[in-house]
């Protein structure tokens, strides 16, 4: 069966990135695409892992090249999704978490349009801003700046198709797994073929099930 893509989304300070580091360390079969940007490495981040950190030059000379199934420019850098981790993803029956924001996730509806779209929002703007200050990493012109950003970012809620509430983080990353795993269950042509050889196997054995058998046209 080939690899699912699950699309994460949410406004900076949302909690989506801890979110998704923790739904890797306890989902099997889930791995992580690893964007390129071309933003400054933050303290604490290491190249490879949190993204690929990349020159302006380099990822203009990737676009040119066709390498991105997605690509924006977010808070003033670009970012980018590489093809070459999702085809492999697909080939080998391996599920794919994206951390993107909504003008990507758009392109990647337009692409795989079977993908699994996920929102995650803070519980309230003050407690959004709060994170958002919280890291040390933002300047307070950023962070006013990434706060005008978030209304236009939640108009795109409508696009999504599960919206976590990251209100308690365990309780949001039960909630984000429980999506995952529901999902992958969901090959409803799969399970609907195993279930039809079922109720034929029960049907020829005279085996008494009518309201299953009923399901599939056999009485
Ligand atoms: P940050 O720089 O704070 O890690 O991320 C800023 C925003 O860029 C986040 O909303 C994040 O989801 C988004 N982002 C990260 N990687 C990509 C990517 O490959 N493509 C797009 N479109 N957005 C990305």
């Amino acid at each position: 069966m080939s690899g699912k893509l699950f699309v994460v989304s949410g406004p900076s300070g949302s909690g989506k990135t801890t979110l998704v580091t923790r739904i890797l360390s306890t989902v099997e079969n889930l791995s992580f695409c690893v964007s390129y940007t071309t933003r400054p490495i933050r303290e604490g981040e290491v190249d490879g892992k949190h993204y690929r950190f990349v020159s302006k030059e380099k990822f203009q000379n990737m676009i040119d090249r066709d390498l991105f199934t997605e690509q924006a420019e977010v808070h003033g850098h670009s970012y980018g999704t590489p093809k070459s981790d999702i085809e492999k993803g697909i080939k080998t029956g391996v599920d794919i978490i994206l951390d993107i924001d909504v003008q990507g996730a758009k392109q990647v509806r337009g692409i795989f349009d079977d993908s699994v779209f996920i929102f995650v929002v803070p519980p309230s703007l003050e407690i959004l801003e709060q994170r958002l200050r919280d890291r040390k990493s933002e300047e307070d012109e950023d962070i006013s700046v990434r706060l005008g950003i978030v209304k236009e970012e939640v108009a795109c809620l409508k696009f999504y198709d599960y919206i976590i509430i990251n209100d308690d983080m365990n309780a949001a990353a039960k909630r984000m797994e429980a999506v995952i795993l529901s999902q992958r269950d969901e090959n409803v042509e799969g399970v609907r073929r195993n279930m039809l050889a079922v109720a034929q196997d029960l049907k020829r054995e005279n085996i008494y099930a009518p309201s299953f058998l009923k399901k599939f046209g056999l009485k």
